[in-house]
């Protein structure tokens, strides 16, 4: 079952066991976070957040990066735009937002080790409404990696992960579906970066997370209408994905094509850079400027605040060479295949085919692309990005490229048989 579609083990008593399977997004009575604030010095920092109500919480500290992570129910947060940007004292910087339906977490950023000292929520008082406060203390390396729980150890998302709370009771329920005819269309995965918690890059008030969603949306739709494939999303609303989930739903769907959808930015002091660039999966990246993207989008697990365990794939070694060799030549395929249609209608970038280690590209049998739509961090290609009319080429000479590499396959496999 999906992970994403679990509840936290301590989010039930806020309420969110009453409505396990309704559509969070269109609930409106979560409770409301309306202040943050930071207080305190490099040996001791206070976090509070001001809420309308009292709510059930848990928070644990995750190392390399250094980081504390508080998750609760889903909430709907109110703060002034910039909170969490500055840092105070042990605190560098802290971010929050959805992680999962029905699920909300902040994320703190650290700037060395530390403990949770106490952690509570109170009850409203002389005038102050409900508030969950944090207090950290600095310590060692060795006193922060001891003071990890086993379950905040490592293991990929204890919080998420931990309880099969109220869903799964809930499915148990249902009686099973007579199974539907099996579909023999090709799965196409399309999957938007980011999400939630996890904003991508940021330009001009556009957030990549946001324009990704919409591109790949709109990608969907398109290439939906032809009946030709099955397309399955990754995301289809305002939720944080792990990267190794990305990976998962590609493998469980048996997709034939995995399309991951991004908007690069560039540092101000590096320079201005425009157009779309396409990616695929290499142990080596092709250049410098390859390898920096890669490590910033292999960063959005540790924004999100998910562990850094590399899970193994479950497929013998052998197998995971030979697949993985001919799921390269598919990926190389199709991104030249996607080159040579978008080049007409869109920007390019200069080096618009490059390689490098994107861990959402791995799966070792779904041949997978990383498609940089263009740069947020340059005028133009941002105009472009929010603009209806590009979007729509876009997408159809994604939606062409789509078609040519599925053309080609099927005669292939049909002179093999
Ligand atoms: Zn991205």
């Amino acid at each position: 079952m999906c992970a994403a579609a679990l509840l936290c083990s301590d989010v039930t008593l806020a309420g969110a066991a009453e409505e396990p399977s309704s559509n969070p997004v269109a609930a409106s009575n979560f409770p409301i976070a309306s202040d943050a604030r930071l207080a305190g010095d490099a040996k001791q920092t206070r976090f509070v957040l001001d809420l309308d109500q009292r709510i059930a919480f848990r928070a644990f500290t995750l190392a390399d990066p250094y980081r504390v992570i508080v998750d609760i129910p889903q909430v709907s947060f109110q703060l002034a735009a910039g909170t969490g940007n500055a840092g105070r004292g042990l605190i560098k910087a802290f971010r929050y937002g959805l992680v999962m339906p029905g699920g909300s977490r902040i994320v703190f950023d650290l700037t060395g080790p530390a403990k949770i000292a106490a952690s509570y929520v109170w009850e409203a008082a002389n005038g102050q409404p409900p508030r969950l406060v944090l207090e950290l203390e600095e310590v060692d390396r060795t006193t922060f990696v001891q003071s990890l729980a086993p379950e905040g150890r490592p293991e990929l998302r204890p919080a998420i992960a931990d309880a099969a709370v109220t869903p799964v009771a809930a499915e148990a329920a249902v009686p099973p579906k007579p199974a539907a005819p099996p579909d023999p269309r090709p799965v196409v995965v399309i999957d938007p970066g980011h999400g939630g918690i996890d904003n991508g890059t940021q330009s001009s008030g556009e957030s990549e997370k946001n324009l990704v969603l919409g591109f790949g949306l709109a990608l969907r739709d398109r290439i939906e209408k032809s009946g030709k494939y099955r397309v399955v999303m990754t995301r289809t609303d305002d939720t944080f994905i792990p990267l190794a989930d990305r990976v998962r739903i590609a493998r469980n769907a048996s997709a034939a094509l995995f399309v991951s959808i991004h908007a690069d930015a560039l540092p101000r002091r590096e320079g201005d850079a425009q157009g779309a660039t396409i990616y695929t999966l290499s142990d080596k990246a092709s250049d410098a400027e390859a390898e920096r993207l890669a490590e910033a989008e292999n960063k959005a697990d540790a924004i999100g605040g998910v562990n850094l365990t590399e899970e193994p794939i479950e497929v013998a070694d052998i197998l995971i060479d030979l697949a993985q060799r001919e799921t390269r030549t598919f990926s190389h395929r199709f991104a030249r295949l996607l080159m040579g249609e978008m080049k007409n209608t869109v920007r390019m970038h200069k080096h618009p085919l490059k390689s490098a280690g994107f861990k959402v590209l791995k799966a070792p049998d779904v041949p997978s692309v990383l498609i940089e739509l263009g740069y947020v961090s340059n005028k133009g290609d941002l105009e472009h990005l929010v603009s209806e009319n590009w979007r729509s080429r876009t997408v159809g000479s994604m939606a062409q490229a789509i078609d040519a590499f599925f053309a080609k396959r099927l005669a292939t496999a049909g002179a093999a048989n």
